[in-house]
């Protein structure tokens, strides 16, 4: 009944591929950041700690990016196949209030919270 109207899908599916720009380019420099620390550089234990550190909280980052990444790239490939919009748990309308704060939403508000209840889904962000 709440369907959305086509050029809701428009501006989520531009949305969409400005976010999944967005997180390329973010994966792109944790990748270059997460390099592994060189050992032989002399900079100091402290600061080879600190970059240690460092690497593993941009390491946690790009995951992050990419698991939001994938769900980006799915909601698009959704969008394609006319299916976007829908709940992959119950099928129902995930509502475009909800989308419009996350636009690659797979699940409407009641499946992503049992799933995260569940423990098989991490909280996102
Ligand atoms: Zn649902």
């Amino acid at each position: 009944m709440d369907d959305l109207a086509p050029e809701e899908i428009d501006q989520l599916h531009a949305e969409l591929m400005a976010l999944s720009e967005e997180l390329l380019l973010l994966i792109d420099i944790s990748e270059a950041e997460s390099r592994p620390v060189d050992l032989d550089q002399p900079i100091g234990r402290l600061s080879r700690m600190d970059a240690m550190a460092q690497q593993k909280i941009s390491q946690a980052n790009r995951q992050a990016a990419q698991a939001r990444a994938k769900g980006v790239q799915s909601a698009i490939q959704r969008i394609a196949e006319g299916e976007y919009g829908d709940c992959l748990g119950c099928g129902e309308s995930i509502g475009v209030q909800r989308l419009k704060v996350k636009p690659e939403a797979a699940f409407c508000i009641v499946c992503q919270s049992q799933r995260e209840a569940a423990g098989s889904v991490s909280a996102g962000r």
